[in-house]
């Protein structure tokens, strides 16, 4: 199916690598204009010109998303440059694993602030006008983690298991405005994140995936997709495992 977007524009965070890169790309292929937000200038131009080579539209900004006072002031900037943003993908993120008792607290709120606290500023910062045009799409990038927990990442699946309340009380808020809002949980994708596992661990996992292979980026970048389309505007406060059947 052809999806289907009426000349709409899309932030997409973490677009400089991995699923964010095809979460931008795929948008870009159904027509949507894309501004794409990673932390190095060098990686999201690269995108955003990779899609514009490709005869698609995008724009690149670099910005911190854990910093709530850079986000607000690159919203307000990028907002008075693109008419509206009608859509927004939450998907930058890190981890910085280890066990509890040897887990500091920079981890934690490192961890915290770039995989959630992300989502409330850039919330905060674009959705007031979805709200006023009667039309958005906000879908948040979380894990099977936070659905499953995992040793050695207590900071990350607190942070991605805080998606999915944050993501149901948006749901709730901007429903009578025809804004809808969904999470993403995807399991082993191969991305950087993934490429520092040792061979051994990613087979190790592959094994215990009912599809027996670690996913692609493209295969997440379709279900956002999906989400942020005309066609997905009856689905609201959900959240979608993408994960090879790992969580069933
Ligand atoms: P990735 O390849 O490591 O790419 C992460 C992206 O996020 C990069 O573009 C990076 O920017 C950006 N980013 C990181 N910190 C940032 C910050 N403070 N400010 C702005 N941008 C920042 O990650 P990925 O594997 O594609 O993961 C994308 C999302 O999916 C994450 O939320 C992750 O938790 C989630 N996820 C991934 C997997 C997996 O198996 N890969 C599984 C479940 C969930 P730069 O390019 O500038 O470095």
């Amino acid at each position: 199916m052809d999806l289907t977007f009426q000349e709409r524009t899309a932030l997409v965070t973490g677009a400089g690598r991995g699923i964010g890169k095809a979460i931008a790309e795929t948008l870009a292929e159904s027509g949507v204009n894309v501004i794409c937000v990673s932390k190095s200038e060098a990686s999201c131009g690269a995108v955003a010109e990779g899609i514009r080579e490709r005869g698609g539209r995008a724009s690149a900004r670099a910005v911190d998303v854990s910093d709530g006072k850079a986000v607000a002031e690159a919203s307000a900037e990028l907002l008075a440059e693109h008419e509206t943003i009608d859509i927004l993908v939450n998907n930058a993120g890190i981890t910085r694993d280890g066990l509890m008792l040897r887990m500091s607290d920079e981890a934690w709120h490192e961890v915290l602030n770039t995989n959630l606290s992300s989502c409330f500023y850039w919330i905060k910062g674009v959705v007031r006008p979805m709200t006023r045009k009667r039309w958005g799409r906000v879908v948040n990038i979380s894990s099977v983690v936070g659905l499953m927990g995992n040793a050695g990442q207590l900071n990350y699946s607190a942070a991605k298991a805080g998606i999915f309340g944050l993501t149901k009380s948006l749901a709730k808020e901007l429903a009578s405005r025809s804004v809808t809002c969904n999470a993403v949980a995807p399991g082993f994708i191969n991305t950087d994140m993934t490429s520092a596992l040792d061979e051994d661990v990613s087979k190790e996992i592959a094994s215990r995936v009912p599809l027996k292979r670690l996913g692609e980026a493209r295969d997440v970048a379709k279900m956002t997709a999906y989400l942020c389309s005309e066609e997905a505007g009856y689905i609201t406060g959900q959240v979608f495992t993408v994960d090879g059947g790992l969580v069933m």
